[in-house]
């Protein structure tokens, strides 16, 4: 269930594993019509979640899963390159930066200096660069449903799932009676009762400048690196192969449930933050028209990494927390093997039935998440004015630390 990465590896990996194996893929929409196909394209593993990563899992486990995670990126090149498929991969590294004094930390081993070495702005502080990658995240998906076709998947569009009753799907128009089913189906996996405690939904905005490679090299910005900043709320932002920047924004709203909200797709608001922000790092870039903007809900697990896990004969794989382009990859290789019982190097990954504080159930999660939120990006404004935040908006925004989560970065 669900024609995004996710599902779309899951089903890749199965039939690498399996080449006779029958399997169906039912997509609501079309596939990558989600946020795999509309997302900011940065390639990336754990590299940067080793320390939380160990704290929960130990040293030996969370080394596998950073491993592992590293090994996604590169397959992602080594299948577009295998398969033909021009999804505009790049291997690119992927450097955080410290944009206000807030933010500078131990975890910045480059100066300002080197840090301009892959663009400059006035806000640019010291960071750290980890090794990556970006695409266009829509040839990435549409180029994967080519191939899976060519394979000889059956993919069913338009086909939304209504009901999932043991391994019977029902769907608008139809119903398949499988011996496994595998859901892959972003923050929607909340609707069914064993995972609806599991995860909760945010939404993540970009704007696109146009065209502006003369700018770019005004800006000393043209290795294709991927950039972010070191806020709670992070901003992203990178160039692409036709000359733009893509600016990012992870602090859009919550959603109720797993309610469609047209807010989690195009939010204004948040698209003039990004927009704004866009503006205040590169002050050069006054007057270039923004030619698109759109979002897409973001499933937030409480550990920001996802989860795989498995009730009698359904498995699923949630939670990506707005880093899914290279991970899911790795999900797609983890619940394949769970889909045919194997006991490998994948299903052993801490990711799969992992131990997580559960979220409270609705209005609460939704009430409780919105208040976090704001306190969060609050506290993310004041850094950036030099303002010590407020005890209410201080103590609000440590919330889920205290009780255990990893929200949202
Ligand atoms: C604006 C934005 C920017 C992002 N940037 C990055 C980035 O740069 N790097 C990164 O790593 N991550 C990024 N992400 C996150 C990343 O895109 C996702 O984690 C990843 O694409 C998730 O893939 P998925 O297959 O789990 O979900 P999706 O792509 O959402 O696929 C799930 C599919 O399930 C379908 N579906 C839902 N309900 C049903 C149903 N009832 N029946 C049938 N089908 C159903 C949906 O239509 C959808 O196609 C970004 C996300 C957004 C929104």
């Amino acid at each position: 269930m669900g024609g995004g990465y996710l599902g779309m590896w899951t089903a890749w990996h199965l039939l690498e594993r399996e080449p006779n194996a029958r399997v169906v893929l039912l997509e609501r929409d079309r596939c990558g019509f989600g946020p795999s196909g509309r997302n900011g394209g940065f390639v990336n593993g754990y590299e940067d979640k080793l320390e939380m990563a160990t704290e929960r899992f130990g040293a030996s486990a969370a080394r596998r899963l950073i491993d592992a995670a590293g090994r996604a990126v590169a397959g992602i090149g080594e299948f577009c390159e295998r398969e033909g498929v021009d999804a505009w991969y790049r291997r690119a590294p992927h450097v955080e930066i410290a944009t206000n004094p807030a933010q500078d930390g131990s975890w910045a081993d480059m100066t300002s200096t080197e840090v301009a070495r892959h663009a400059r702005s006035a806000r640019f502080r010291g960071g750290f660069a980890m090794p990556g990658a970006t695409v266009q995240p829509a040839r990435l998906a549409f180029g994967l449903r080519d191939r899976l076709l060519t394979r000889g998947l059956r993919i069913f569009e338009r086909s939304r799932v209504t009901r999932v009753t043991g391994t019977t799907i029902t769907t608008d128009g139809g119903r398949v009676d499988a011996p496994r089913v595998v859901v892959a189906v972003n923050h929607a996996a909340g609707a069914l009762r064993p995972f609806r405690r599991r995860l909760s939904t945010a939404s993540s905005h970009v704007v696109l400048t146009a065209p502006i490679p003369e700018k770019l090299e005004e800006i000393g910005w043209t290795d294709g690196s991927a950039l972010a900043d070191h806020r709670t709320m992070l901003h992203y932002f990178r160039t692409t192969n036709d000359g733009r920047i893509v600016f990012g924004w992870g602090g859009g709203r919550m959603g109720y449930g797993t309610r469609r909200r047209r807010a989690l797709d195009v939010d204004p608001k948040v698209c003039d933050h990004g927009e704004h922000m866009l503006r205040r790092f590169f002050p050069q870039l006054e007057g270039v028209p923004i030619e698109h903007r759109w979002g897409g809900p973001i499933d937030v697990s409480p550990i920001r990494l996802p989860q795989y896990r498995q009730d009698r004969r359904m498995m699923a794989g949630f939670g990506f927390t707005g880093n899914g382009v290279g991970p899911s990859y790795l999900g797609g290789q983890i619940l394949s093997g769970m889909a045919l019982d194997a006991r490998d190097e994948f299903t052993s990954l801490p990711l799969v039935d992992a131990q997580v504080p559960l979220f409270p159930p609705e209005p609460l999660r939704f009430a409780g998440g919105s208040l976090i939120r704001a306190a969060m990006v609050r506290a993310d404004e004041d850094a950036d004015q030099g303002r010590l935040s407020s005890p209410p908006v201080r103590f609000v925004a440590g919330l889920p630390k205290r009780l255990g989560m990893s929200l949202p970065r």
